[in-house]
């Protein structure tokens, strides 16, 4: 058996036609169904449905053999305690600074608000900036409005978050994509079975 840890949304949404391809589909929807562990038109492979944060924490304990997670959230995780053989170029996003729109620019010392704290630590750290990070669950866009930041770190897609609160961005930190990681020991005790599936993504993603 394969244990696959997916989250929901919009990496649940764009990996279904790669797992298709390979003769995965699901048997319930998770939006409709409260079931965390679901069975697929193959028998030797089930997803396990939970949040994009945790899908590191499943596969490097093996609880998963392999994990769909974006790699803002493997950078913040900290990798090294997996295999990340293949970017599946879905969930495509930028990691970005964001401002108001009449905030200068960031020189010196400036106040952060983001969930990324390594990352954002790590980038600032590189720009010889000294930023302060104030760690948020969500809903950042709100920190510079109300001024607890100077600007936040967060993914932009369309923008139109940012716009729709008054922030513009500003500096890309990194271009963000999902990737297919896999348990360590879980690559030498199902080689195999695991082979033959990235071998089926590649073949896939390079047909797009
Ligand atoms: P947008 O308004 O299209 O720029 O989307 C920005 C919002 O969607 C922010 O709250 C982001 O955290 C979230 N977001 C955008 N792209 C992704 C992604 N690939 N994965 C997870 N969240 C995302």
């Amino acid at each position: 058996m394969l244990t696959i840890a997916v989250s929901k949304g919009r990496i649940y949404e764009e990996a279904l036609p790669l797992l298709k391809e390979a003769g995965i589909t699901p048997l319930d929807d998770p939006e409709k169904s409260r079931k965390l562990i679901l069975q697929t038109t193959r028998d030797d492979v089930q997803l396990v449905i939970i949040r994009a944060t945790d899908v590191p924490t499943f596969v490097e304990y093996g609880a998963a053999d392999l994990g769909i997670a974006g790699k803002d959230v493997l950078l913040e995780h900290g990798a090294e305690s997996l295999y990340e053989p293949l970017d599946l170029k879905i969930a495509c996003c930028k990691l970005m600074t964001a401002t108001h729109k009449d905030a200068p620019e960031i020189t010196g010392r400036v106040r952060v608000a983001t969930k990324y704290v390594k990352t954002a630590q790590r980038y600032f750290a590189s720009l010889g900036i000294q930023a302060e990070i104030i760690k948020l669950y969500g809903s950042m866009e709100l920190a510079p409005l109300v001024g607890l930041a100077d600007c936040i770190v967060d993914l932009v897609d369309t923008g139109n978050t940012l716009k729709a609160n008054g922030l513009e961005p500003r500096d890309l930190i990194m271009n963000i994509s999902s990737r297919l990681v896999v348990n360590k020991a879980a690559m030498k005790m199902k080689h195999q079975a695991i082979a033959a599936l990235l071998e089926q993504f590649e073949h896939t993603l390079a047909q797009r």
